[in-house]
């Protein structure tokens, strides 16, 4: 068993090392996010000053609670939110006592006592309890299936009850209702949020905004019910559903009650410390004795209780001074809030309750879903809610904190911190030169701009380092941008760029999306900007084509192409003109035509009045002029004779050029156009990451240019040459000679499995030519040349993936060939109602 498991299984665990000689011993209740904080920053100012010993009721190593909603959303996994790990206590020399509760305090005898009755002696005692959820004394709340959302214990219960799937009930629209609402609806249960308030998550957010959310929420498929009053929990020995005050009755195997939390205060009231709403502390955290300590959630300062991280880690700064004989005593901290559901934007800070003196600035895009409220009171920022857009939020909450007046930039304020810094152009490094430097970057872990400045200034100089350094970026990953905005600015020209991110609206990148789109089984466009934490609600025109490919290529069949996420050429299975008319270009397979197809082509032109035809440069004919109108009918007179459109104009296969080949060239070593054609049947309609081109050259002379297209074949006396990865275009590149081979089918086999694995892994809007460049063709070949087995599977996965297009891919697969292709990934066949209509 490993530390984890062993702490899963709810055996405490003792890390322990022991000290050369005595120094004092601080001994810490709370191996949370605020005491394991303090312990960080005293190490950081004198690490040798006291031995340290810590007592944590969960069987767990130092971890970042607010994570636990993007664990139970399955996007997080235990290990990648702990913050401190088992090395960390053994290197710093800390005895860590985990899954063991301190149950009594003897002030006197300084002593604490541990469940296990474990008893340790400190010189300085240091009480990081947190809090305990609040539980609404309603009948049933003792049923099993009844559950808080506080630790990983709670988040193990959940998913335990996710797994057998049914209804579930969160009482409870406020920020960790809804995170552990989304959760539970990610893992497939049908989810029910109950509310008392009119409005969610009310303490941060205004009317307008709280009205978006629901309408969010429930578009998602959850159902809230805001002014809700819950009246009972009723079950027979287990959940069945919670009744409301009215009467209604919402049937639930899962209640998950989130109504709010209370400072943990039951020890330290025992030990006869000064209770308020919390343990009462002074400016550097030290309660009614002044050998006790207490920091975070637990605590009540100057008539403050807080519930949100940012102000512990002011606390622990504080507190950590004190311990070293510093005097920088700590103030009181104003908080700000992110939901961190996914996709869902959502920030506030101040007092946005208005009143007096106040006044609104408001932005509201709806058809973004934008909604935006700064509130200023003499000239000064007092409250903010962002809904959909949140990028602003640390500029104004820093301006806030500051009290900065902002009467100069008043009329700029509401578009952001980009514009206003910019005077009114958008200017991303003006603005967060412009923040100062202990504005927070990093809300999760408590980074300033400073912090990240210093960090980047000793020499880290990519995110990942920033990110293994000062930890900013490294949790919920929403401050990337701005991170890398502060690389630009402080190492200019030396920042190591990593792989780009797909576009502004995710700090992920296109490998990155395009694994957890397969790793999570991701099922749409929405669930991809949800699990994955898209900052706009409604992705751009980026990332929505590139994502709508992803998930095509990775659900052949299943998944449905989503029309609004193409370009226009491909809606329009035409090509727009500047003159805003359309060129239309029936497909000719292999570049041969007949009179039938000659003449529906000339009717069209006649009856449609367009003004030009061209022979275009892939062997077929382009019709110029045609007006949007008409396109429809033009595709009805072009399909009566037999003419498919398809893919012309899209990121798919364009055109198989061909010459004549040994049907009628005195040196025409194959049959080119048959197999031209064979191909061009085969590989039409298969959606690609871009336009993708092919030729067929009946002999060395090369007379379709088969050595400048993304696959070409050349055909010679002994059989065919197969080239990759060409391109006629701005940046010519001579194709790479992939392999020989002997038959047509193979040919045509190798065809469909370059097609394949380009599909499959190369970057949405990355030609051939540019992805082997990046690869190597050495990898190329790896793949298909020597790996016999992975290339039968890739040619069996793209016809496969070909069978939902409009064409059988078997129909051109040699004669007598089977309508199977047995791999040993499986067996392959086309989709079943074309197998029984070739039947
Ligand atoms: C699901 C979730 C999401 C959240 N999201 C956000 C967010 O997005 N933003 C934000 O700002 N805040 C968020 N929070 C709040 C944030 O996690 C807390 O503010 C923070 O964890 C408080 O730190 P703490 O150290 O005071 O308490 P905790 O982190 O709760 O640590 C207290 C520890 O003390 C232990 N303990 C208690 N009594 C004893 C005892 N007698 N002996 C030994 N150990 C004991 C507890 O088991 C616990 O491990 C979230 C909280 C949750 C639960």
């Amino acid at each position: 068993m490993d530390f984890h498991e062993k702490a899963v299984a709810g055996e405490a665990e003792v890390v322990s090392i022991e000290p050369a000689q005595r120094r004092e011993h601080l001994v810490v209740v709370g191996n949370g996010m605020a005491g394991c904080r303090a312990v960080e920053e005293l190490l950081a100012r004198d690490a040798g000053r006291y031995k340290v010993t810590i007592f944590g009721a969960e069987p767990h190593v130092n971890y970042n609670r607010i994570m636990l909603s993007p664990v139970l959303a399955g996007e997080k996994t235990f290990e990648e939110i702990v913050i401190n790990g088992h090395d960390w206590y053994v290197d710093n020399g800390i005895e860590l006592i985990a899954g063991d509760a301190v149950v009594a305090i003897d002030r006197m005898a300084k002593t604490v006592t541990a469940a296990s009755g474990r008893s340790v002696a400190y010189d300085k005692l240091l009480l990081a309890t947190g809090s305990d959820p609040f539980i609404i004394p309603v009948p049933g709340k003792d049923l099993p299936g009844v559950i808080t959302f506080r630790d990983m214990k709670d988040v193990d219960a959940m998913l335990a009850a996710a797994g057998k799937g049914g209804d579930a009930v969160v009482i409870g629209g406020g920020l960790l209702g809804l995170e552990a609402a989304h959760g539970l609806t990610l893992r497939g249960m049908k989810v029910t949020v109950i509310h008392l308030m009119n409005t969610l998550m009310e303490r941060q957010l205004d009317e307008a905004a709280g009205w978006l959310l629901k309408t969010e929420l429930e578009r998602r498929g959850q159902t809230v019910l805001t002014e809700a009053n819950t009246a009972e929990i009723f079950g027979d020995g287990k959940v069945d559903g919670v009744r409301l005050k009215d009467g209604r009755e919402i049937p639930a195997s899962l209640v998950v009650m989130a109504v709010g939390i209370r400072p943990c205060v039951g020890l330290a009231k025992e030990a006869g410390l000064e209770i308020g709403r919390g343990i009462k502390v002074d400016d550097h955290m030290v309660t009614s004795d002044p050998n006790v300590l207490a920091v975070g959630e637990c605590v009540e300062h100057d008539g403050n209780v807080y519930g949100l991280v940012a102000p512990l880690w002011d606390m622990c700064r504080s507190l950590a001074d004190g311990l070293v004989d510093r005097h920088s005593g700590y103030r009181g901290s104003v908080a700000s809030t992110k939901l961190k559901v996914s996709g869902i934007d959502v920030f506030s800070a101040g007092d946005f309750s208005g009143g007096d003196g106040a006044e609104d600035i408001v932005l509201r895009d709806a058809s973004r879903g934008v909604y935006k409220r700064v509130i200023v009171r003499d000239d000064r920022i007092v409250g903010a809610v962002l809904y959909g857009d949140t990028a602003d939020g640390n500029w104004y909450f820093d301006l806030l904190k500051k009290g900065e007046d902002v009467s100069d930039i008043r009329d700029l304020l509401i578009f952001g911190q980009a514009f206003a810094s910019g005077g009114g152009q958008a200017d991303p490094k003006a603005a967060v030169a412009a923040l100062s430097d202990d504005a927070e970057i990093c809300g999760c872990n408590g980074v300033s701009k400073g912090k990240v400045v210093a960090c980047i200034s000793a020499g880290a100089c990519s995110v990942d380092a920033v990110r293994a350094t000062c930890k900013a970026s490294a949790s919920c990953g929403s401050c990337t941008g701005l991170v890398e905005s502060l690389l630009a600015l402080t190492l200019g020209d030396e920042v190591e760029t990593g792989p780009k991110t797909m576009c502004k609206c995710t700090s992920f990148t296109h490998d990155d999306v395009r694994r957890e789109v397969v790793a999570q089984g991701m099922r749409s466009i929405p669930e991809v900007m949800q699990k994955l934490h898209w900052s706009t609600p409604d992705g751009c025109s980026s990332c929505r084509p590139a994502l709508n490919y992803y998930l095509l290529c990775a659900l052949p069949g299943d998944y449905v192409d989503d029309q609004q996420s193409r370009f226009v050429n491909e809606r329009m299975h035409a090509n727009i003109q500047k003159d805003g008319t359309y060129s239309v270009v029936p497909r000719m397979w292999g570049g041969i035509t007949n009179p039938r197809e000659l003449r529906a082509i000339a009717d069209v032109v006649e009856k449609y009045d367009a003004p030009m035809v061209k022979v275009t440069g892939g062997q077929r004919l382009d019709i110029f002029g045609i007006r949007k109108e008409d396109l429809p009918a033009v595709w009805a007179d072009l399909n009566a004779a037999g003419m498919v459109s398809g893919h012309a104009y899209g990121k798919s296969l364009r055109t198989v050029k061909t010459c004549v080949g040994s049907e009628w060239c005195r040196f025409g070593t194959q049959d080119s156009t048959g197999l031209g054609v064979k191909i061009e049947r085969m590989t039409w309609g298969s959606w690609m990451p871009h336009k993708f081109k092919i030729a067929v050259s009946g002999c060395p002379r090369n007379c379709a240019e088969a050595t400048i297209k993304d696959f070409g074949v050349v055909c010679v006396d002994s059989g065919y040459e197969l080239h990759i990865g060409g391109n006629g275009g701005i940046k010519v590149r001579a194709t790479d000679l992939l392999c020989k081979v002997a038959t047509e089918q193979q040919a045509m086999d190798y065809c469909a499995a370059f097609i394949q694995l380009y599909r499959e892994e190369a970057r949405y809007l990355e030609r051939t030519a540019p992805w082997i460049e990046r690869v190597g063709v050495d990898y190329v070949k790896a793949r298909l040349v020597d790996d016999e087995i992975g290339r039968e599977a890739l040619t069996a996965r793209f016809l496969y993936a070909q069978s939902f297009s409009q064409e059988d891919p078997w129909a051109e697969r040699a004669a007598g060939a089977e309508r199977e292709l047995h791999t040993p990934m499986g067996v392959f066949r086309p989709r079943p109602q074309l197998a029984i209509a070739a039947e």
